[in-house]
């Protein structure tokens, strides 16, 4: 039983969000919202311990096209960062503030990049192109991330100081846009550098949030160095050029792990 702690925790905790939502608001779709997310999660979480290949983007398929499809284009809820700051501004703690207060701004403390790993639907797309693990070292293009959250910043502080009208509906075009303007993107980069990831590693304004948050993750991938022999199997097969052979939260590019445990399953020696 000891070894199903993980799924179990994962699934009281989006509980705990999902009840408390719920009451608070007083609307039953909060309720339904991350029991919907949660079950997702645990069972992906299950699945992987009972060493079911493709646990992983199992979760993904189930939450992003939920998240995609449900939420964004049949509810129209934008849950972009452009989303986000409408909310924010607009002083309701609804929709994307809650989203991204979950996910991508204190869930991070428990369960680090996990929202990268098991439930964003861009990269959901992202992982099913063929460079899955990068060939060439990472190349220094992490400040482009600023210039992406600053213009989504700019973009609808403008909206706002403009008075434009009818904001619902331009957010709702705006979710449409920027998605397609993200996949195409995340597609093009994934093939001039020949790494699934590049988006998420260059150019994903949700980064900022996720970085400085989950350099404290709870949750994180740790080495027993007793049983590691050095082969350094793990640090190949990582997608985010991670070195999760260092325990300290400073090891190289640490705030980039998104849990997806490929190095765990690769590892000749258990040591992860
Ligand atoms: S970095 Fe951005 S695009 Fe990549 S998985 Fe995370 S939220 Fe999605
Ligand atoms: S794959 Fe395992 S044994 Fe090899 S370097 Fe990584 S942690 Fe050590
Ligand atoms: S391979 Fe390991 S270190 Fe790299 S992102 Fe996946 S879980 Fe994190």
């Amino acid at each position: 039983m000891k070894k199903y702690a993980m799924p179990i925790m994962m699934l009281v905790i989006f509980e705990t969000v999902a009840v408390t939502l719920w009451l608070t608001k007083n609307n039953i779709f909060y309720l339904f919202n991350f029991s919907y997310i949660g079950m997702s999660i645990s069972l992906g979480v299950f699945l992987f311990i009972r060493k079911y290949k493709h646990a992983r983007r199992f979760v993904q398929l189930l939450v992003g096209t939920y998240m995609l499809v449900y939420l964004g284009l049949i509810c129209r809820e934008n849950m972009q960062i452009e989303g986000f700051w409408y909310y924010l501004f607009t002083g309701v703690f609804e929709a994307a503030t809650i989203h991204y207060a979950v996910a991508k701004i204190f869930g991070p403390l428990i369960f680090g990049r996990g929202w990268c790993g098991y439930a964003c639907w861009t990269a959901m797309v992202l992982d099913f192109l063929p460079y899955k693990v990068p060939t060439h070292p990472r190349k220094q293009l992490g400040w482009i991330r600023y210039i992406t959250f600053a213009v989504s910043l700019i973009f609808v502080s403008a909206l706002f100081l403009a008075h434009v009208g009818n904001l619902e509906r331009i957010m709702f075009q705006t979710f449409i846009i920027g998605n397609i303007l993200y996949y195409a993107s995340g597609i093009i980069l994934a093939y001039a550098f020949k790494d699934n990831r590049a988006f998420c590693k260059y150019l994903c304004p949700v980064t900022v949030f996720l970085k400085p948050m989950s350099y404290y993750s709870l949750i994180r991938v740790k080495c027993d160095k007793e049983k590691c022999i050095s082969c350094g199997k793990c640090r190949r097969v990582c997608p985010m050029n991670v070195d999760m052979t260092d325990n300290s939260r400073k090891r190289e590019n640490g705030t980039e792990c998104i849990l997806c445990m490929e190095c765990v399953k690769n590892c000749p020696k258990d040591a992860l």
